[in-house]
């Protein structure tokens, strides 16, 4: 796609996307896989989408946007990353690169987590505030959507749409605050807040290699100072 758009800071690269179709006046899911990665098939992924180098090589031109960048920077990768081996961090990256069919969910372990995950979209009304002024439009933002916990770890309590992610598979929704949506009303307590804020450093940090060496030798945790 020409002009495919620029990501934002913090933006998921879904959320990217579903910009596309509204930049281009696209209205049909399968024009839109057509257009941005000549695949019909491609599932519209919101955590740990693939086809990425794709998406890289479109972005070319703005001289940022590595693969690497898009991964640490545009989806939740940097969430699962420091805790698997750095055998299926890397394996991961090439996954997402490409194609993956549900493998790297399987390899970061997402898909037999016990946090159950909504898959509704939602926003932070303060954020929102926020993109508007700063970049005249809004757009997904990561921070809003880390597993178990639907709160903004700035601002608290988050709208929540009643579509899903994971209903229309071939689907990029783009975010319209005119479709009705409720405020979360689960109670905000400063134990969530805490863990926000944390997840929130972590998809912050720099690429590096995993910390995750899998099982250790006795030998090597032994301090020998007993
Ligand atoms: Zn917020």
């Amino acid at each position: 796609m020409h002009n495919f758009p620029v990501p934002y800071p913090n933006e998921l690269i879904y959320s990217t996307v579903a910009r596309a179709s509204i930049y281009h006046g696209i209205t049909s899911p399968k024009q839109l896989l057509d257009e941005v990665f000549n695949n019909r098939k491609v599932i519209a992924t919101l955590d740990l989408p693939c086809h990425l180098q794709s998406l890289s090589e479109q972005l070319k031109n703005t001289g940022r946007f590595s693969l690497e960048e898009l991964i640490y920077r545009h989806t939740m990768f940097p969430l699962y990353a420091p805790f698997v081996t750095e055998l299926h961090r890397v394996r991961a990256m090439h996954l997402m690169a490409g194609r993956s069919q549900g493998a790297v969910h399987l390899l970061l372990g997402v898909a037999a987590s016990r946090v159950k995950t909504d898959n509704r979209l939602r926003y932070c009304s303060e954020c929102l505030k926020v993109q508007s002024q700063q970049y005249g439009e809004t757009f997904w933002q990561r921070n809003w959507f880390f597993p178990g916990l639907n709160l903004c770890p700035e601002h608290g309590a988050l709208h929540l749409f009643a579509v899903g992610t994971t209903e229309q598979r071939h689907q990029f929704h783009a975010l319209n605050v005119k479709i009705p949506n409720l405020m979360n009303d689960v109670p905000i307590n400063s134990d969530l807040m805490h863990i926000a804020k944390y997840a929130s450093q972590l998809i912050a940090m720099e690429p590096e290699y995993s910390p995750c060496k899998g099982v250790q030798k006795s030998s090597e945790t032994a301090d020998g100072s007993g």
